[in-house]
């Protein structure tokens, strides 16, 4: 996909919400171990409430702009646990990077990537390492960047983004918990997989799929 409009993000939105609906259980479990048990839930209610919001809209005669910003909106919203100001200022920091554009390109996708995962990191004050959805948002976005400068796809950077993703995720086992909920754990968090670094890997791998 050489270029990327509002109606391509519209179904990007859906099969992040299929893939998180389906995986709403695992990541409940994953919350419950080092958690208070509702991620899956709080993110199941979040992108269900984006692909709500977005239904409705006139897709073309809407901005990629406004969509991420209606996206943002509607997550917030629907969200009260901690994930949800996340979620949302990654779809806002998203929006502002796209501003003005009709479609967008693949440099702007990756912009995109990279504003979210940045606007992520501001949101929460994490750092890499703490055991957070961070650990594999970050890496994800720098992995995709670096895949298109050397002049792979959009969808080669996604597949990139999604290895990333999988690794930072699988290496929050070893962590212990320094930001959150989980962090009053201390270093019984430890040998447990991040629930929200988890549900980042379910994200990206369905926007690959999309947008592959
Ligand atoms: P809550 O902890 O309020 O129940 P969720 O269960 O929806 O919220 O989300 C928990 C996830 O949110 C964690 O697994 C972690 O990845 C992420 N998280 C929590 N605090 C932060 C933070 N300060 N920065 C980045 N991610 C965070
Ligand atoms: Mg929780």
């Amino acid at each position: 996909m050489t270029s990327i409009d509002a109606a391509d993000l519209k179904r990007m939105f859906d099969a992040i919400a299929v893939a998180i609906e389906a995986d709403k259980d695992r990541l409940c479990q994953l919350d419950g171990v080092i958690g208070d048990a509702d991620h899956g839930i709080a993110m199941a209610l979040g992108f269900g409430a984006v692909r709500d919001a977005l239904a409705p809209l006139e897709l073309s005669a809407t901005e990629p702009t406004v969509l991420l910003n209606t996206a943002a909106k509607s997550f917030l919203n629907a969200v009260g646990a901690s994930s949800g100001p996340l979620y949302a200022t990654a779809f806002m920091r998203g929006a502002a990077a796209v501003k003005g554009k009709a479609t967008l390109a693949g440099a702007d996708f990756i912009a995109l990537l990279q504003a979210m995962a940045q606007g992520i990191q501001d949101r929460g004050k994490a750092e890499i390492g703490e055991k957070t959805m961070v650990d594999a948002w970050l890496p994800a976005a720098q992995a995709a960047a670096a895949a298109h400068a050397s002049g792979k796809t959009v969808s080669e950077s996604l597949a990139a983004a999604l290895q990333a993703a999988e690794r930072g995720a699988e290496a929050t086992k070893d962590m212990i918990a320094a930001k959150g909920r989980s962090s009053r754990l201390g270093e019984r968090s430890l040998g447990h997989i991040d629930p929200g670094a988890a549900s980042a890997v379910t994200v990206i791998g369905a926007m690959r799929k999309s947008l592959g």
